[in-house]
């Protein structure tokens, strides 16, 4: 039985090099045998990144919508992406999308308090669920989560991109074979000065998914600590910051988070995150003989790692082949429906960070170290 870790090191070996290598010369697949994906929400994220990049993918194509703009927003999606009318519907006409023709997936790229709904409404629906990160707002929601999909026949994936690109699958192959001597130490910052009125669903304490940037934001640090140690936090400590009268933070919304994790073998991390600072995305892996840090970590992109073993600065490591992590996910995905096998970060993946990250916010809450 392969670790955790042996596992990592092999898939970042295969999909960061093969994988990408393998596309390059793949035959192209026909439209009738590509994944059919319905996407939930569109949103900044949506309409930005996803349904651009599902045309550099060579498993997946865009046939249906859920949106809560079907007539206005919906037309006109559907119409820029070729999507037949009659596949836009709203969220509480999910159901109409089962057997439909071509519609495989409910890809759910909505607020977090909505993920579990929705991802309930498409496993009802007969559909495969990929659902957008932090994957709930509890452990319970997780739970009915995984539950149904094991229910209902189908696959549930949450969408961390980073796992499927290659600078950090890199990193987590760096961790893994003892580049740095034994892991002592994970440290990483996300953050950026968020403009908002505070009408906006992610200053809604139940749709953010009761809270504020750890769970938006801090969730890439939590996972990065979790993908580079290869184990589960065992205690955390914690504090959150809240200043008054600022209309982007009411109650249950910090503008600040940091937090300690102890890891079992002496492994220790420590982060932050915030949407009042100006933008930060890094960590760097400390071990005993050296380091190596990635700076952007977790972006869309320009992501850059550059290494230092026993007191010689390596610079940034420029053999990593590019890689687009839209495209890589979406056809991870596509490839685990068409194989019948459960994805690489499947609900169990979410529910582990959103375990962490509850026990943080208790942590600040109690002003101690907690269990995990
Ligand atoms: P947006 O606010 O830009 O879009 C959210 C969309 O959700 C809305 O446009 C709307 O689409 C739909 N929606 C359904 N119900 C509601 C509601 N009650 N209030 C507001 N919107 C609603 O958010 P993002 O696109 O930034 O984020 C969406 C999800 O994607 C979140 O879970 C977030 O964490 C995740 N995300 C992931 C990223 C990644 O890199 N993996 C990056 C950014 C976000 P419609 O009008 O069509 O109904």
């Amino acid at each position: 039985m392969p670790t955790r870790r042996t596992f990592l090191a092999a898939t970042a070996a295969a999909t960061a090099g093969g994988l990408l290598l393998k596309h390059a010369h793949a035959q192209p697949v026909p439209d009738d045998e590509k994944v059919g994906f319905a996407i939930a929400g569109l949103g900044g994220y949506a309409l930005n990144q996803i349904l651009p990049n599902i045309a550099n993918t060579r498993l997946c194509k865009v046939t249906a919508l859920v949106t809560g703009d079907p007539d206005t927003k919906g037309r006109r999606v559907a119409e820029q992406y070729g999507v037949p009318r009659e596949n836009v519907v709203t969220y509480d006409t999910i159901d109409q999308l089962r057997d439909r023709a071509g519609v495989d997936v409910l890809y759910v790229i909505t607020p977090t308090g909505l993920h579990m709904q929705h991802t309930l409404a498409g496993f009802d629906a007969g559909l495969h669920v990929l659902c957008e990160k932090p994957m709930a707002t509890d452990v319970a929601q997780c739970d009915r989560m995984i539950a149904a999909a094991e229910a209902a026949g189908r696959w549930l994936m949450i969408g961390y991109r980073v796992h499927y690109e290659p600078h950090n699958l890199r990193a987590m192959e760096l961790a893994a074979n003892g580049h740095v001597g034994p892991l002592r130490h994970f440290t990483g910052d996300i953050s950026y000065n968020r403009r908002s009125d505070g009408s906006t669903w992610r200053e809604d304490y139940e749709l953010a998914g009761r809270g504020g940037p750890l769970m938006d934001l801090g969730v890439y640090m939590v996972n990065a600590a979790r993908y580079i140690t290869a184990a589960e936090p065992t205690r955390v400590a914690a504090y959150t910051h809240r200043p008054e009268g600022d209309p982007r933070f009411p109650p249950g919304i910090e503008a600040r988070c940091t937090w300690q994790l102890e890891f079992p073998g002496n492994v220790t991390a420590s982060s932050s995150t915030a949407y009042d600072m100006t933008n930060t995305n890094h960590f760097r892996v400390i071990g005993r003989d050296g380091w190596f840090a990635m700076e952007p970590a977790t972006g869309y992109g320009g992501h850059r790692l550059l290494a230092e073993t026993r007191g010689r600065d390596r610079g940034p490591a420029d053999d990593i082949p590019a890689g687009n992590q839209f495209a890589a996910q979406l056809d991870h995905f596509a490839q685990c429906i068409k194989e019948n096998r459960k994805p690489d970060t499947p609900g169990e993946e979410g529910r582990a960070d959103v375990k962490v990250m509850r026990r943080i916010y208790e942590a600040a809450e109690a002003g101690e170290w907690l269990d995990v």
